[in-house]
């Protein structure tokens, strides 16, 4: 551990520090050599030395000038770290071939990593990060779980999701109030909305989940509404494709009359 570096709150700095969780988390990722990956804020390089150990194929985007030089220097320059931010990094310009992203990053910006991980999806292989316990079981709910929501749907249309461990405050430095779930995210091949309806519908879900106790009749205004089935539920109750069929039937039905 690096004793001189004052941990950057803004930047989400919480570095792990347990060996042990270190090395579960090194099992669940199981990266060979052919692997090809992307690190999200390498910090002090707590996975990094065992991935560099695993894989050449290797980049990492860490924001803070401070932490890249001194990984440059305690990897003896044997390793690409970039800094830039990883809300404005284009992943055409990392691997030619398709990667994993690996991350245990910060949280405040966990949503906007995701949604850039969404649009730029066509160049992941696979995704693991590190993420708020809270946050980790929203995007991985299903209906009737006090959890789902729009997160989950979004993420639940482009990616199959898995959580795989809980992890305690007390692994990080500084240790935070909060507990974390390590997670993956695979993009779907066969995705349920075709590309011209996604904006559209994701609309169509942010009306429904508006007020999550209301009857999804209530938040839309529209004619006929006796004639849809589910509409007299909460969009909390419904599954996905129950969702995408609502929507369809209301859309279609407008464009019939
Ligand atoms: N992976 C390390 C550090 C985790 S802390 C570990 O597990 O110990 C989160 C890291 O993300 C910090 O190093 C922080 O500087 C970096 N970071 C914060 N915002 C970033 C951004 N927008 N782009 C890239 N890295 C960022």
């Amino acid at each position: 551990m690096l004793k001189n570096i004052i941990p950057n709150k803004k930047l989400g700095q919480n570095f792990l520090i347990n060996k042990y969780t270190i090395n579960t988390l090194l099992e669940i990722l199981s990266i060979s050599k052919d692997d090809y990956v992307v690190e999200i804020g390498p910090g002090q390089g707590a996975l990094t030395e065992h991935i560099i150990k695993k894989t050449k194929n290797y980049i990492g985007i860490e924001k803070d000038k401070i932490l890249c030089e001194y990984l440059i220097e305690k990897f003896k320059n044997n390793i690409d770290i970039r800094n830039e931010d990883i809300l404005k990094t284009n992943f055409n310009s990392l691997h030619k071939k398709n990667f994993n992203i690996i991350g245990n990053i910060p949280y405040n910006i966990s949503t906007k990593i995701l949604m850039r991980c969404m649009e730029q999806r066509s160049k992941i292989s696979k995704i693991y990060l590190m993420m708020q316990k809270e946050f980790v079981e929203r995007v991985i709910a299903n209906n009737n779980n006090k959890s789902y929501g729009r997160l989950s749907i979004i993420m639940q249309l482009y990616f199959e999701t898995q959580k795989y461990i809980d992890i305690h405050p007390s692994d990080f430095y500084p240790e935070p109030k909060i507990y974390s779930s390590f997670m993956s995210l695979i993009p779907k091949e066969k995705i349920l909305i075709n590309e011209f309806e996604a904006e559209d519908f994701l609309n169509f879900v942010k009306k429904i989940f508006h007020t999550r106790r209301k009857k999804i009749k209530n938040c839309l205004s529209i004619k006929n509404e006796d004639l849809y089935g589910n509409i007299n539920k909460r969009a909390e109750e419904l599954s996905i494709p129950e969702i995408i069929k609502l929507y369809r039937d209301i859309n279609n039905d407008g464009k019939l009359i």
